[in-house]
């Protein structure tokens, strides 16, 4: 691996997030006024390689979007964010587009319309180039079978909650899982889970037994949307360059805090260079 910046391949949903604040949200067949439509980009995928991307990695986002304009604005957003979009596919199927309305006690509901992410089709990439391949499941499980097993290293974020071939689990080198979507795992067949636990950090489990464990720093959070996204690039950008499970764990455990310092998944991407104050700090 370079001595300089990691390569990462992250292989993920990329979708626009549109979202609307309302007083109360709406009961079927109701109509309700709310304020202003926000649009952010969003999905999985690209949080990731833009998390990647900030924390100084050389991030290419392996996802599909429309021929549409939806598309080529997430794409430039992300080229803006200095993540390498230079592999993005184009289909002729819409933009995945996430429909959020918000009440005002942070209730909220969501449709997602995948669209393009359907069609993410990996065949003809290579994926030998980088140091670490991050993947999630909000794209096809078939695609992301074929990618672990063509990876170096994999990291698998198995999110949202989605079964998972278990020869898929068993290739990757770490499995990374939310306190929800840890409860479909065995977790006693796998040599390497890490179980994130919002405020609490984050557990390292082996074979179900705990290896290590780590807090992140009392934080004013303002919005924990994304926080795990930020969590699993730093991680795999650690453990990529080797470091023991203890040091990239607390590593990671201060990204995903201070994420949550700003509003949406892209808010507050730390820098490497925040996170290490943060680690001189505890
Ligand atoms: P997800 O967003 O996937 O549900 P978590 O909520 O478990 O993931 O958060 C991932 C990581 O982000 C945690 O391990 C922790 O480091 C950090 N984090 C999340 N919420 C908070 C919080 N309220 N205060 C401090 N850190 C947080």
């Amino acid at each position: 691996m370079s001595a300089l910046r990691a390569r990462i391949d992250v292989v993920g949903s990329c979708n626009a997030d549109w979202t609307v604040r309302v007083a109360r949200l709406a009961r079927p067949g109701e109509t309700v006024l709310g304020g202003d439509l926000e649009r952010r980009g969003g999905g999985k995928g690209a949080n990731q390689a833009a998390a990647a991307a900030r924390l100084g990695a050389r991030a290419r986002l392996l996802a599909a979007v429309g021929a549409d304009d939806l598309g080529q604005w997430l794409t430039s957003d992300l080229e803006a964010l200095d993540v390498d979009v230079s592999a993005i596919q184009r289909s002729p199927r819409p933009t995945g587009v996430a429909l959020i309305t918000l009440d005002e006690l942070g209730e909220n509901e969501i449709v997602v319309a995948p669209g393009a992410n359907g069609d993410l089709d990996l065949a003809a990439v290579d994926l030998n180039s980088s140091d670490v391949l991050l993947a999630s499941m909000e794209v096809p499980a078939s695609v992301v079978d074929d990618a672990v097993r063509r990876a170096r290293r994999a990291v698998l974020n198995v999110a949202p909650v989605r079964e998972v071939d278990p020869e898929t689990l068993s290739r990757c080198g770490v499995v990374i899982a939310n306190e929800h979507e840890v409860i479909g795992l065995d977790v006693n067949a796998l040599e390497h889970v890490i179980v994130t636990e919002g405020a609490r950090g984050a557990v390292h489990l082996s074979r179900g037994r705990v290896v290590t464990r780590a807090r992140p720093p009392m934080v004013e959070s303002v919005d924990t949307v994304g926080a795990g996204d930020v969590f699993c690039a730093a991680y795999a950008l650690r453990w990529a360059r080797g470091e023991s499970s203890d040091e990239a764990l607390r590593y990671a455990v201060v990204a995903g805090a201070l994420a949550t310092l700003g509003e949406g998944a892209r808010g507050a991407l730390p820098t490497d260079g925040e996170v290490r104050q943060w680690l001189e700090r505890v």
